[in-house]
């Protein structure tokens, strides 16, 4: 059965891409899911982030990337999905995660939210930290992929962040 991570990746960092090769190695077929919400703010457009998602997982086999920007759980039923992929870095995560997983469960009773321990290397690794380090000139390359660090100083050189 195919399983979604779905997020925002707005960039995938480093932490994202070994939730994707621990859960790939575990299920045949993954698709990590670009999440495209009116309420955020993203730096990366769904495109974007796409590309960048493509890239940072191109050596994983099996894992495909997708863009949607209605509810996860209506993505799942549509592709016959009844498992979501959830990562959990410290217990600031659990609060949003668990009420997510809550809901979701409510407007789809057959899904089931999976959640994986962020490794220990990875569990102060965010989007918005990257960003936020990406603004004060500091190296990304610990953090993020080359293709994302590249994208994030295109950004920022351009003067659009
Ligand atoms: P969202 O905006 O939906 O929370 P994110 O792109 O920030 O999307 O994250 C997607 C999922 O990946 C979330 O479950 C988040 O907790 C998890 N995640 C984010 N960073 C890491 C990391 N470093 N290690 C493990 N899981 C992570």
């Amino acid at each position: 059965m195919n399983v979604i991570y779905p997020g925002s990746f707005d960039p995938i960092t480093l932490g994202h891409v070994d939730i994707v090769e621990r859960v790939a190695s575990i299920y045949p077929k993954l698709t990590v899911l670009i999440a495209n919400s009116d309420q955020k703010n993203y730096w990366f457009t769904a495109e974007e982030r796409k590309q960048l998602v493509a890239e940072a997982v191109g050596h994983i086999k099996d894992v495909t990337v997708d863009t949607f920007d209605g509810l996860t759980v209506e993505y799942a039923r549509r592709h016959n999905t009844r498992v979501i992929i959830r990562g959990l870095r410290a217990i600031s995560d659990f609060e949003l995660e668990m009420s997510v997983a809550n809901i979701n469960r409510t407007l789809y009773p057959e899904i089931e939210t999976l959640i994986l321990l962020a490794a220990p290397e990875f569990t102060f690794y965010s989007s918005r930290l990257v960003k936020e380090v990406a603004q004060f000139g500091g190296d990304l390359k610990t953090f993020v992929s080359k293709n994302v660090s590249d994208a994030i100083q295109k950004k920022i050189k351009r003067g659009s962040k």
